[in-house]
């Protein structure tokens, strides 16, 4: 009897010619989530198994394919030779001490001498008489399920599991963004969330060091690592807008300081994009959530963009929502950190909640926009996760 984990996938992207397509991107995202383990990969009949792993890795193996977008379920099954003895070996392993439970099983294999329903009554049967009364059959709440899968040439699976994969597109199939990421809660959250319908991401950061130190940097860093496991590697970069920042300090007015700050990043980064080949640029911005995510605060940003999209996933979420997926994906504690970012350096006692474009290119005007653009792309730096 062997350990073999099953894949299924969602069949949402099944329809279609683009199959093929969406099929081996998620192959080779499953290669790469399991990149420096053992295993054999084999795709059947709308499914995949992963088997001949070092079994007391399915935990570990589990954990990286649930970060897997485009997984619908994962199980854990036991595979085994399909008679009925083999089948009540199986589940005997499986079944709990005590508890209710019931059996269901299905037919892959209809020559099978037994139909499904005589399947699950002969091993539930089997299954009550060996507990001793420990376990109650309950077909309508049960705790648990023993599952029967009668395959072809003689072989069956027994699993009592449906864990929850990440569900969404596989990576590699929607295009290519570009995320904003700074080090708070939300912009990791956005990359995700693009992540999961299918597209590759890249991120950039933007640091003002030395107003913010290493450490600031290096959450940044552990931040996009957690991004890149379900991103399925991503290339972070790094600008200092610290020169710019201290040009606005110098001759702006202080309660526009963000919102002068965030023009500056949003015409740099649709630079970058389209250098990098990317089609979009990518915030954690909320609406409503701090004074410059206003819609007017979101005009003055978005109107430097020339050609791309700015897409907000989290426009609509209240923070509530941000944070809970935050923790799921495994981000919420870095983020937390105490370490500031760019936008806390001088920042003014009264941003400008609803700044006006008049009043915004006037402030603009007293400086070397594309001077200081060219000079932040000086600082650039690269790290692959
Ligand atoms: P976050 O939690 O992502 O930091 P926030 O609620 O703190 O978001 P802001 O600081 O107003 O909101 O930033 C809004 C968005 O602008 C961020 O989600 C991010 O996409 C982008 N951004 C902010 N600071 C930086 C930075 N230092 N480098 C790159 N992008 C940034
Ligand atoms: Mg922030």
């Amino acid at each position: 009897m062997e350990k073999v984990i099953i894949i299924r996938y969602s069949e949402i992207f099944l329809k279609g010619k683009n199959r093929g397509f969406f099929e081996r991107a998620l192959e080779t995202n499953v290669h790469r989530a399991l990149k420096g383990f053992d295993y054999q990969f084999i795709k059947q009949s709308g499914r995949y198994f992963v088997r001949d792993f070092d079994q007391t890795q399915t935990e570990t193996l589990i954990e990286k394919l649930k970060k897997v977008f485009g997984v619908h379920t994962l199980s854990v099954a036991l595979e085994t030779a399909s008679d009925m003895d083999s089948l009540f070996e199986a589940a005997k392993l499986l079944a709990r001490d005590s508890g209710t439970f019931k059996v269901e099983s299905h037919r892959g294999d209809k020559k099978y001498p037994l139909t499904s329903i005589e399947v699950s009554r002969e091993l539930g049967g089997r299954l009550l008489a060996h507990s001793k009364g420990a376990l109650r059959v309950d077909v309508h709440e049960p705790s648990f399920t023993v599952r029967v899968d009668i395959r072809e040439n003689g072989v069956a699976l027994v699993f009592t599991e449906f864990i929850e994969g990440a569900n969404g597109m596989p990576v590699g199939t929607a295009g290519r963004g570009l995320l904003l990421i700074s080090g708070g809660i939300d912009s990791p959250v956005a990359g995700h969330m693009m992540a999961k319908r299918g597209m590759t991401v890249d991120c950039l950061h933007f640091h003002s060091y030395p107003y913010t130190n290493a450490q600031a940097k290096e959450k940044v860093v552990q931040l996009a690592t957690v991004l890149s496991e379900y991103a399925c590697g991503v290339n972070l970069y790094n600008i200092s807008v610290t020169h710019i920042q201290e040009a606005i300090h110098e001759k702006c007015k202080p309660e526009l300081m963000i919102t002068l700050l965030r023009r500056f990043m949003f015409r740099i980064a649709e630079r970058h994009a389209e250098h990098i080949g990317a089609q979009c640029l990518i915030t954690g911005e909320s609406l409503g959530q701090v004074a410059s995510q206003t819609i007017e605060g979101m005009t003055s940003s978005n109107s430097v963009v020339k050609k791309l999209p700015v897409l907000r996933p989290l426009v609509g979420f209240d923070k509530d929502e941000i944070i809970q997926r935050s923790v799921k994906m495994g981000a919420y504690e870095i983020s937390i950190l105490p370490f500031e970012d760019c936008c806390t350096v001088f920042l003014p006692d009264f941003p400008a909640i609803r700044p006006k474009l008049c009043d915004i290119l006037r402030e603009e005007n007293k400086l070397d926009v594309e001077g200081l653009i060219a000079e932040a792309f000086t600082t650039m730096e690269k790290c692959k996760l």
